[in-house]
């Protein structure tokens, strides 16, 4: 769990360009939609605009980038 806020960044002037606070990018392990447990999923119907970090599993508000949870065993899609 994630006691305090944290927000992860993103590549100066690209706000699509994610960095995560451990270092992951887009371009190497990358992000994954997801659902509230970090759970990677297809995005649709009920999904809440989040992604989850493939590296550490920060699970992150697409609009924000706030940091909402961590799950480091997320699961991913096959
Ligand atoms: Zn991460």
């Amino acid at each position: 769990m994630v006691s305090t806020k944290e927000y992860i960044k993103h590549e100066e002037g690209n706000s699509e360009a994610w960095v995560c606070l451990c270092g992951n990018t887009a371009n190497s392990d990358g992000f994954y939609p997801c659902d509230d447990n970090g759970t990677e999923m297809i995005p649709a119907k009920g999904w809440q605009n989040l992604y989850v970090c493939g590296r550490c599993g920060r699970i992150i508000d697409q609009f924000s980038l706030e940091v909402l949870d961590q799950n480091p065993n997320f699961k991913r899609l096959d």
